[in-house]
């Protein structure tokens, strides 16, 4: 903690502005600048945003779908209109760089815009007749989907507004109220969005950004008034928290190492081509801070000779850099100490026998992107999720052995499979162990409307707008009797 001169980013309090007696500071990992220094909510502060939300629960899950769907439609608009200054700020903030800060900007629009509509077709309810049974004569059963209460909503740093956008806008959608935690390192387009928000009608109480710090977070998880809590980052920490609160609904959207794997049938050099620029870039897009990242391209051994040379031509080509500059591709890691941690696992899969193709270098918070061949098992590298601009190729020997190298993973949050096949197709669907397989493509394809999350110890249960949806509220059935 830091007490500044600077006045600091206030954050959102029952809606409203407020600030607390410390504060924090947001530097850059390209340049280690300060960016921001924002406020820090005292322990009494949570306490009024947890007993505002908890208290207008009822209010906000009766307000009519128009008046949130125009919540929602206003921030879309708002999101629009400042996508530039946003941009700037995720870049700013994340090291991100800014092509993919503007496409996040763009992506957390559509979500809310997703969000509107879905709110405006939400809770139609069923009717069921129950005459089905003699004890069922007369009786008629009507169901509909209520809120379980208020969402602790806790993000990662990795995409710092579109993954608080999906935790914010399906709530609202479905009148949950919401604290919302966004990550130390990344809160200040949280704060944006809070200031978006506090333009629109939502009932005070309904809706909190607070950066609290890591070590006060168990109090907030614990806390009663917060039966559901939709956490998206690392599985330590997620399942730390869902152990912590056996009782409590718990989301969790954890890491992963995706593999991208190219069959045999796609073999052409313009296919093996679309494949290595495809999985260049998404290896290393946002320095591989992503939980979709390639990590793993498994390739039939009839394309991979061919197809790991391309890879590491189309790797070589990124541009790395300043992240502000248009033209770059990478940036910097979130930390040295991430870049320090990345390199580590890098220097000891070589030395247990890797070959590095290209990289394998790093410069303070950045690090090169990098392919390795021939990884041992048993190795960092080849059993955790990198987060970093790391790629490594393995050979196998036709679709049964690529499925099982795929499988072979504790994680199964997506993979890409490069097929024409159609019956190859249906096996991957049948038989990969994960929450999404794409078709023609790398894993690191999502749509925002798309069911989105982990197989295995990738998490547990679905994003995606309408899907967390579902995941924030619970049937309740009414069973009118007499007719
Ligand atoms: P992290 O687990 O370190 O932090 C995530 C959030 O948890 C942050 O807001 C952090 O402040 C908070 N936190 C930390 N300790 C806590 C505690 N004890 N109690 C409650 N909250 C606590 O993750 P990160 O480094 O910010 O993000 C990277 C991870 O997120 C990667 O593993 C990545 O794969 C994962 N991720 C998953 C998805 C997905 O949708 N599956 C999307 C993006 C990122």
């Amino acid at each position: 903690m830091t007490t500044s001169r600077v006045a600091p980013h206030a954050f959102w309090l029952a809606g409203r502005k407020a600030t607390g007696e410390d504060t924090f500071d947001v530097t850059s990992s390209w340049d280690g600048r300060l960016v921001a220094t924002v406020s820090v909510p005292t322990e009494a502060q949570v306490e009024e945003a947890v007993a505002a939300a908890h208290a207008v629960r009822d209010e906000f899950a009766a307000t009519p779908a128009h008046v949130r769907a125009a919540a929602l439609d206003h921030v879309a608009k708002r999101l629009a209109e400042r996508t530039e200054e946003i941009a700037q700020l995720i870049s700013a903030e994340n090291g991100k760089p800014i092509k993919w800060a503007r496409g996040e900007v763009g992506r957390a629009l559509s979500v809310f815009r997703f969000a509107a509509e879905e709110a405006r077709r939400f809770n139609g309810g069923e009717a069921q007749r129950l005459d089905t049974d003699a004890g069922g004569v007369g009786r008629l059963a009507l169901t509909r989907r209520f809120p379980k209460g208020v969402v602790l909503g806790i993000a990662p740093f990795n995409f710092p507004l579109n993954l608080c956008a999906h935790k914010i806008a399906p709530a609202i959608a479905v009148g949950a109220p919401m604290i919302l935690k966004p990550a130390p390192a990344t809160p200040l387009s949280a704060l944006i969005l809070g200031e978006l928000l506090a333009e629109t009608e939502l009932p005070a109480g309904s809706w909190s950004v607070l950066p609290v710090p890591n070590d006060r977070m168990p109090a907030l998880v614990q806390d009663e008034r917060l039966p559901v809590i939709s956490f998206t980052g690392s599985d330590k920490v997620g399942y730390a928290i869902m152990d912590s609160v056996p009782r409590k609904h718990c989301t969790l959207e954890l890491g992963g190492n995706a593999a991208a794997v190219v069959l045999s049938d796609f073999s052409s050099e313009q296919e093996l081509d679309w494949a290595a620029t495809r999985i260049a870039t998404f290896s290393n897009y946002q320095g591989g801070q992503s939980c979709i990242s390639v990590q793993r391209v498994i390739a039939d051994a009839s394309v991979y000779d061919r197809l790991v040379p391309k890879i590491v031509a189309a790797v070589e080509a990124q541009k790395t850099g300043d992240p502000s500059d248009a033209a770059t591709d990478v940036g910097p890691l979130i930390s040295e100490d991430a870049a320090k941690r990345v390199e580590s696992w890098v220097d000891e899969a070589v030395q247990a026998g890797a070959l590095l193709l290209t990289g394998g270098k790093r410069d303070g918070a950045s690090y090169a992107p990098t392919v390795l061949a021939d990884l041992p098992a048993g190795t960092t590298l080849a059993c955790e999720e990198v987060f970093g601009p790391v790629l490594t190729v393995a050979k196998v020997d036709g679709v049964d052995e690529a499925f099982a190298a795929v499988n072979d993973s504790k994680y199964g949050l997506q993979v890409g499979v490069f097929t024409h096949d159609v019956q190859t197709a249906f096996r991957a669907h049948q038989t990969l162990e994960v929450g999404g397989v794409i078709i023609g493509d790398v894993p690191s394809y999502r749509a925002d409307q798309m069911p989105y999350g982990g197989a295995k110890q990738s998490g547990v249960g679905r994003e995606g707008v309408a899907y967390a949806m579902e995941d924030y509220t619970y049937e309740r059935v009414m069973v009118l009797t007499g007719l």
